[in-house]
C-alpha cells in the first residue's frame, strides 16, 4: 500500500488496529427525567473531558501540550454548550445532543480546509470522549504495552498502530517502546499525527487508503520517507535484517543499527569541515529530546507552538519564560528563533487576516502577518530580548516567508533597533531564493524551510498527500534553488542553513552539505544517523553527489545519482 510518508525512517512490527468503539448515540434519543438535569449531565461530562485532556497534556509537556489544550479548548467552546443545551431543551438525550452539537462544528471546520480541516479529526475525538463518558462505553484503545517477543524469542516488540485517524490525544501518549511506525488512513503531512510522529522520531506514513483492513498482527513494514507500506506474510523475515533503510524507530532498523555507532560529537565531514548539526523544536520536551540527541544547539524554534489555540497573544512575560529555557538548554551555543509564523495553516483567532483568503497559503501569513500587527512582533522580540539578556547563548531571530529584500531588511532593522543582533530570514519562497543574491546582503544569515519551499516552487500543497511526489526534497529543482541560495551566502560570507525536514534524511543531508548548507537542522531524534552518515563522507564527495543529483530529472535518479557518488554508504549499508 501507498501513502504520504511525512515522518521519515522504516519501522516495523506487528499491526495493532485502532479502531473507534463508541458509536453513534440512535437519532431521536430522548431522556426521562428534568431537562435541567440532563443539561447538567452534558456539561459535567464535556467538562471531565477538557479536565483529562489538560492532564494529558501537561504530563506530556512539548508540542503535544498545546495541542492537547486546543482540544480541551474545544470541549469547553462556550458555543458548544450552548447548542447542546438547546438539542436537550428539544427533548434530545445528552449524548444525541452532543453528537448533533458537533456534528454542526465539525462542517464549518471540514469546510475550512487547511489546517482546520484537518482539526475535524480532534473534533471527532473529543465527541468520541465526552459521548463515551455519558454513555460508560470504552474509548478507542491504544496500546499499553509493546506486543510479545515473536516465535524466535527475544524482546518485547513495538507495534504499527494503523488507524483511520489519530488523535493527539492518543498519540501523546505513545513511546517509541510501543510504536515503530504509525499508519493513518487520513491525514495530510501537517496533521497531528504527522506533527507528532516527526517529533517522536517515529516513521509515519498517511493517507494510506485500505490501511485498516490489515489484520491484526500480521507483520508491517512502513516507510516514512517514500511513503510505502509492506504487509509480509506470516512467518515472513523479509526484509527484517536487510540493512537498506533510512529508519530510526526500533532496533534492528537501519538507522537505529548506524544511530548506535554515534559517538556523538560535532558534526562534520571525514575530512574535517565542520557542519552544526542542530535542532528543530517546538517547545520543552522536544528541548530534552534536542539535548538528547546531541543536538549543537537548535536551528529552528517554531514559537507558533506557543500561540496557536489562544484567544490572543502570550505576554511577554510568559514568552520570556519559555525563550529563556531554550536558551539555557544550550549554553554558548546557537538557538535560531524563528519569530511567529502564523496564517493559512496556522491561523490565529487573533491575527486574522484583513480580507477573505481563498488561497489562504498564499495569503497573509508569516513575515506579512507580522507587518500587518507589529505589536505583536514587538512583544515577542522584546520578551526574546529579554531572554537573551544575561545568557550565553547565541540567540538568532529569523522571519518566516520572506518573498523578498525589503522584507528581510525591514526585518533586520527592527531587530536590530532591539539590540537582536543577528537577524535572519527564511528562504521559503522562491522569489526569495531567486533573488538570494541582493537578500542575503541585508540579514546576518539564512536557513532554508525545504517544506514550504517545495510547496511554492512546485505550486504543491503541503497538506495534500495526492501531491506528495511534488513535495519531495529530492526534486532537483528544489536542489537547484538550495544551491543558488547557498551560493549567494557563501558569496557574501553569511551563513546558511537548512531547517526543513529534508535535512533528517541521511542521504540528503550530505547533498545539502554539498550544495552549500553551512549547518543542518532537524527533528531532534534524527540526528544520530545523521552524524554518523556525515563523518564518512568527506565534502569533496558530498560536493560531487550534490553534482550529480542536480543532473538529474526525477526525484529517484537524484537520489539514485547521489548515492553512487557516496561509496562509503555501502559500508553503511545504505
Ligand atoms: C519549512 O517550511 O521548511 C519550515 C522549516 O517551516 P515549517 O515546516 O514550520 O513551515
Ligand atoms: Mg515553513
Amino acid at each position: 500500500m501507498t501513502g504520504v510518508g511525512v515522518s521519515p525512517g522504516t519501522g516495523q512490527g506487528p499491526a495493532f488496529i485502532v479502531t473507534v468503539s463508541v458509536p453513534e448515540p440512535p437519532e431521536g434519543a430522548t431522556y426521562q427525567g428534568e431537562a435541567d438535569q440532563e443539561k447538567q449531565r452534558a456539561t459535567d461530562a464535556l467538562q471531565q473531558v477538557a479536565g483529562v485532556l489538560e492532564l494529558r497534556g501537561d504530563r506530556v509537556g512539548g508540542q503535544a501540550r498545546e495541542i492537547l489544550r486546543a482540544q480541551a479548548m474545544m470541549a469547553e467552546d462556550p458555543g458548544l454548550a450552548v447548542a447542546v443545551r438547546g438539542f436537550i431543551d428539544e427533548g434530545i438525550a445528552a449524548p444525541r445532543a452532543v453528537y448533533q452539537a458537533f456534528a454542526r462544528f465539525r462542517e464549518t471546520l471540514a469546510g475550512a480546509g487547511g489546517y482546520l480541516g484537518e482539526r475535524a479529526a480532534d473534533l471527532d475525538d473529543v465527541r468520541d470522549r465526552v459521548i463515551g463518558e455519558l454513555t460508560g462505553h470504552p474509548m478507542p484503545g491504544i496500546p499499553s504495552e509493546p506486543a510479545p517477543p515473536d516465535e524466535a524469542g527475544g524482546a518485547p516488540r513495538p507495534y504499527v498502530l494503523v488507524a483511520h485517524d489519530l488523535a493527539p490525544s492518543d498519540t501523546a501518549l505513545l513511546t517509541k517502546d510501543l510504536v515503530a511506525a504509525f499508519v493513518t488512513e487520513r491525514g495530510g503531512p501537517t496533521s497531528h499525527t504527522a506533527i507528532l510522529a516527526r517529533a517522536m522520531g517515529v516513521p509515519a506514513v498517511v493517507g494510506c487508503r485500505g490501511a485498516t483492513s490489515i489484520r491484526p498482527g500480521v507483520h508491517v513494514r512502513v516507510d516514512g520517507t517514500s511513503g510505502q507500506v509492506r504487509v509480509e506474510p506470516p512467518g515472513s523475515d523479509a526484509g527484517r535484517a536487510n540493512g537498506s533503510d533510512l529508519g530510526q524507530s526500533s532496533g534492528g532498523t537501519w538507522a537505529g543499527q548506524v544511530a548506535a555507532r554515534d559517538a556523538g560529537g560535532p558534526g562534520r565531514t571525514s575530512d574535517g569541515h565542520a557542519v552544526p548539526l542542530l535542532a528543530n523544536v517546538g517547545g520543552q520536551s522536544d528541548l530534552d529530546a534536542a539535548v538528547a540527541h546531541g543536538a549543537e544547539g537548535i536551528g529552528l524554534y517554531r514559537t507558533e507552538f506557543l500561540f496557536l489555540g489562544r484567544n490572543e497573544a502570550p505576554s511577554a512575560d510568559e514568552q520570556q519564560q519559555v525563550y529563556r529555557a531554550a536558551l539555557a538548554a544550550f549554553p554558548g551555543r546557537t538557538v535560531v528563533v524563528r519569530a511567529l509564523d502564523a496564517g493559512a495553516d496556522k491561523p490565529l483567532s487573533f491575527l486574522p487576516p484583513s480580507d477573505g483568503e481563498p488561497n489562504p497559503a498564499l495569503g497573509e501569513r508569516g513575515l506579512r502577518l507580522l507587518r500587518r500587527f507589529p505589536d505583536v512582533l514587538d512583544t515577542q522580540l522584546e520578551a526574546l530580548a529579554a531572554a537573551a539578556d544575561g545568557s550565553s547563548a547565541h540567540l538568532m531571530i529569523m522571519a518566516p516567508m520572506v518573498a523578498t529584500a525589503e522584507e528581510a531588511s525591514w526585518f533586520a532593522g527592527v531587530c536590530h533597533v532591539r539590540g537582536l543582533a543577528s537577524a535572519g530570514a527564511m528562504i521559503e519562497i522562491p522569489a526569495a531564493a531567486l533573488r538570494a543574491e541582493s537578500l542575503v546582503t541585508v540579514v546576518d544569515f539564512v536557513s532554508i524551510g525545504t517544506n514550504d519551499l517545495a510547496q511554492y516552487t512546485f505550486a504543491a500543497d503541503r497538506q495534500l498527500g495526492t501531491l506528495g511526489t511534488l513535495q519531495d526534497p529530492w526534486q532537483p529543482a528544489l536542489l537547484d534553488l538550495v544551491h543558488r541560495t547557498a551560493t549567494a551566502a557563501s558569496d557574501n560570507g553569511k551563513p546558511c542553513g537548512v531547517c526543513g525536514e529534508a535535512a533528517a534524511d541521511p542521504l540528503l543531508a550530505c547533498v545539502l552539505v554539498g550544495l552549500g548548507a553551512t549547518s543542518l537542522s532537524m527533528s531532534p531524534g534524527a540526528l544520530p544517523a545523521v552524524r554518523v552518515v556525515l563523518a564518512g563522507q568527506t565534502l569533496g564527495q558530498c560536493q560531487l553527489a550534490a553534482q550529480a543529483a542536480r543532473g538529474m530529472e526525477t526525484p529517484a535518479h537524484a537520489r539514485a545519482a547521489a548515492r553512487s557518488e557516496l561509496p562509503e554508504l555501502a559500508r553503511l549499508g545504505l
